[in-house]
């Protein structure tokens, strides 16, 4: 599949992945996922961002992905389970758009305490390096009581971590010779949507960074960011945020714009 070369190619292109769209809302995004289905996921979100002033329905891009996940794990020994926290101490990378989705939701729901509570736990953890936080067993601050609060809108990333073994994800963060037993199917899955969503963002103008989600998170509660004028330098001032979004997904993001926009 090769990018329009006219404006003709484009309109059909585009007429063809929104009607693809439409049956992955009945399907979800099983794996092996199809460019076409990504593609599909990304002008979706384009179009979102443009109607909404800079927010997609995340909702609805979550169930998606989720309905795949579901299908993709049926005959997998998943270990995750509710209360089971161990990669909930490691640090989550997020684009500046999932993030403000998070904000959104926190700010509208939760009570004037509870985001005190939050930007308290965040002010423990958001200097802190990766190493640190998981020698000192230091949790997200979102998890409560155990449990994720923002589980309707997690991150990506979080989504995409799906355990074979709880017994090696906690050898991992004790930091013994174990890695997180994460399926790698469902990791690219997650990756795959990831730069769908950051396509999305880029066609529209809109930063696409991926940042450490405490750090950003802490800057989005405290003032009224906009995302459509977000300025990292400006919002963000001299903290160094993470970028960790890998050099080949970045590539990847301007092969899907040239596709969406
Ligand atoms: S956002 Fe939720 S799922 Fe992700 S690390 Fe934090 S508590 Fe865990």
């Amino acid at each position: 599949m090769r990018p329009p070369q006219s404006r003709v190619e484009r309109r059909t292109l585009q007429r063809t992945l929104r009607e693809s769209y439409r049956s992955l809302r009945q399907t979800g995004l099983g794996l092996p996922v199809s460019l076409t289905q990504l593609l599909s996921l990304s002008l979706f979100a384009k179009d979102c961002l443009e109607q909404r002033g800079g927010s997609p329905d995340m909702a609805e891009l979550y169930s998606i992905f989720d309905a795949g996940h579901d299908d993709a794990q049926k005959n997998m020994p998943i270990a995750c389970r509710k209360g089971c926290n161990f990669c909930c101490h490691i640090a989550v990378s997020a684009t500046i758009v999932e993030i403000d989705v998070i904000a959104r939701h926190v700010k509208s729901t939760w009570s004037a305490a509870a985001i005190e509570a939050l930007v308290a736990r965040i002010e423990t953890t958001f200097r802190m390096n990766v190493d640190d936080r998981m020698a000192k067993r230091v949790p997200c601050p979102f998890l409560v009581e155990g449990s994720c609060s923002i589980y309707a809108v997690r991150p990506f990333v979080c989504r995409r971590q799906v355990s074979i073994d709880a017994s090696l994800c906690e050898k991992a963060l004790d930091g013994a010779d174990a890695n997180f037993p994460f399926i790698k199917s469902v990791g690219q899955h997650g990756a795959n949507v990831r730069v769908a969503t950051a396509a999305a963002a880029k066609a529209c103008g809109i930063d696409y960074t991926a940042y450490e989600l405490t750090s950003a998170m802490h800057k989005f509660l405290q003032g009224a960011i906009d995302i459509r004028r977000f300025d990292r330098r400006k919002d963000f001032g001299n903290e160094v945020l993470a970028d960790e979004m890998p050099s080949d997904l970045h590539r990847h993001v301007e092969i899907f714009v040239e596709f969406i926009k």
